[in-house]
């Protein structure tokens, strides 16, 4: 086995993450700003990025956080985990006047999980700005929204649902928003969310900046970014580099779906070396697989959407603080969610398309860190992964027996 290659502060510690072998593609005039000090950011936001323990400024950082407290329309890519969620966070937090007590910035993204993710992110960041940020998200009491909308905040995160349904009933005012941001862009203008994305957009204000932000940004989707930003500032990932090398890609040939239980059983143990994610494509094939694994003496827990959303806040509440080590999952968990102990992730079952296979993988090896992906494959899933090798100019190759010793 090759030792690793880049210098590491000490176990687990992240890599650089300004490293220069990330190549971007970007709209010209982009300038790399290789400290947060140049940048321009307000004192008392510098204190909390660095309170925070951000040194330096990661790749997408130094590239994208200027053109965006520059008010310019930016879409910007960059592989799984090297910050761009954090960039949302601290741009906000720069833009936001806190003088004035409404909401300026409306942050979007897929999921409740990841909604709360960046509204905590973004209270902590902003610590030192006494930053007022709401998560307005499903599942949670309308009341609430309501009591804290109208109490006055500056910032919103949420998922559209809620969101839309917020400013329909005129309790988020949208007069003084001046910033939209989707994170997992892709994702929100795809099929499922797209309609309610362009119904939210219809109330903001026209001369809004707008910045969109995804780890995989298919063309279909950059085509019709033009509809709704002006000029926008391009940073991009080629696809065959938006794999990290600190993630190593196995398989393991299963034949039959009824051998994956067993071969997941004989993980166990790799699996709570650190925390690790199973992925199936389904609710019920996840309670299936929970109940099963539970059956046979195994401890995991598991969340997907059907939960009622304090189940599923408690469940993340445990996850997050290390006390539970393997959650089995649906894709729910397959974008943006930040646990840095997470080393392993298992696709039970392959994703359905190329982009979610990125995002799930991306679960591990944050910011640098040391991450498996072990793919459990079909005999007649062997094209698709195929297909996943080939379109991303990636490896994934069967798995060795001493698989715990790379985590
Ligand atoms: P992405 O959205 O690109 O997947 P996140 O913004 O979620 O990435 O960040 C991944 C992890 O890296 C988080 O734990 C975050 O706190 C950390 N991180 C982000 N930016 C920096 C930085 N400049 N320095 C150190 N850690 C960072
Ligand atoms: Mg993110």
């Amino acid at each position: 086995m090759a030792a690793p290659t880049t210098s590491r502060r000490g176990p687990g510690a992240a890599r650089n993450m300004d490293d220069d072998n990330l190549t971007f593609e970007t709209s010209p005039g982009v300038e790399v700003v290789s400290t947060f000090d140049q940048m321009g950011i307000k004192d008392d936001l510098l204190r909390g990025i660095y309170g925070y323990g951000f040194e330096k400024p990661s790749a997408i950082q130094q590239r994208a956080v200027l053109p965006i407290i520059n008010g310019r329309d930016v879409i910007a890519q960059a592989q799984s985990g090297t910050g761009k969620t954090s960039m949302i966070s601290l741009t906000v937090c720069q833009i936001v006047d806190t003088a004035v007590r409404e909401v300026q910035a409306l942050i979007l993204s897929p999921t409740r999980e990841l909604a709360s993710q960046t509204e905590r992110v973004m209270l902590a960041i902003g610590d030192y700005l006494n930053i007022q940020v709401h998560a307005c998200i499903g599942g949670k009491s309308i009341g609430e929204d309501i009591r804290r909308l109208e109490h006055g905040v500056h910032v919103v995160s949420g998922t559209p649902g809620r969101v839309c349904d917020m400013i329909k009933r005129r309790t988020l005012r949208t007069r003084a928003i001046k910033l939209l941001v989707l994170d997992e862009a892709d994702e929100m203008l795809s099929r499922g969310f797209k309609d309610q994305i362009y119904d939210v957009y219809r109330y903001l204000p026209p001369e809004l900046q707008v910045v969109l932000i995804s780890a995989t940004l298919p063309h279909e989707i950059l085509e019709m970014t033009s509809k709704f930003m002006t000029e926008p500032v391009r940073i991009l990932v080629k696809r065959d580099e938006l794999t990290l090398e600190g993630i190593k890609q196995f398989f393991v040939a299963v034949e039959k779906e009824e051998w994956k239980f067993d071969t997941l059983c004989d993980l166990y143990d790799t699996l709570t070396i650190t925390q690790a994610v199973i992925f199936c494509n389904t609710k019920r094939k996840v309670d299936w697989l929970t109940e099963r694994m539970r059956t046979n003496n195994f401890t995991v827990s598991a969340m997907h959407g059907d939960m009622p959303q304090q189940e599923r806040d408690a469940i993340m509440t445990e996850f997050r603080s290390g006390e539970t080590r393997v959650l089995i999952t649906t894709d729910v968990w397959a974008r943006g969610l930040d646990v840095q102990q997470v080393s392993l992730v298992i696709n039970y079952d392959l994703p359905n398309n190329r982009e979610l296979y990125i995002h799930r993988i991306g679960r591990s090896g944050r910011f640098g860190r040391k991450g498996v992906a072990i793919n459990f494959v079909r005999k007649d899933d062997i094209r698709i992964l195929r297909d996943i090798e080939q379109y991303y100019s990636t490896q994934i190759d069967e798995m060795p027996m001493n698989v715990a010793d790379l985590i």
